[in-house]
């Protein structure tokens, strides 16, 4: 798959997106890809981020627009694929957000029901 954008050699998801690291893949495409979050909050818990290095929603927004719509439908067939098409779409920013990886992520989260606001 190629991977037109940015890499950091240091970041953990693009170390995934390199295949250096193994995760659960659930999903790809040229620009995205699609893996079971490690610590799962729901049935369906996976993240999706772009295969170049941003630090978050924002700066992907603004370096490659696309990819951001991109994230967003690979999101909805992460859950497809499980059979669901309820479910939560988060990207935190920043560390008092709950950002602790700062490469660009989506949460998708799916399979119970969500409460609000979020915690
Ligand atoms: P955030 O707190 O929004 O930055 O989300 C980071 C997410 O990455 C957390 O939900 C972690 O459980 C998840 N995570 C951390 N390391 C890995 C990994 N190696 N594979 C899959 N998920 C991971
Ligand atoms: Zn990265």
């Amino acid at each position: 798959m190629p991977n037109t954008g940015t890499s950091d050699p240091d970041c953990l998801f693009c170390r995934i997106v390199a295949g250096e690291i193994r995760a659960d893949v659930v999903a790809q495409s040229d620009t995205a890809l699609a893996f079971r979050d490690l610590n799962p909050q729901a049935p369906t818990h996976a993240l999706v981020v772009p295969r170049s290095h941003h630090a978050d929603a924002a700066s992907l927004a603004d370096a490659e627009p696309e990819t951001v719509a991109e994230l967003v439908r690979v999101a909805r067939d992460v859950a497809g694929a499980d059979g669901l098409d309820e479910y939560r779409l988060v990207f935190n920013t920043g560390a008092a957000a709950g950002q602790t990886v700062f490469h660009t992520h989506l949460h998708v989260l799916a399979g119970r029901a969500m409460t609000w606001p979020p915690g």
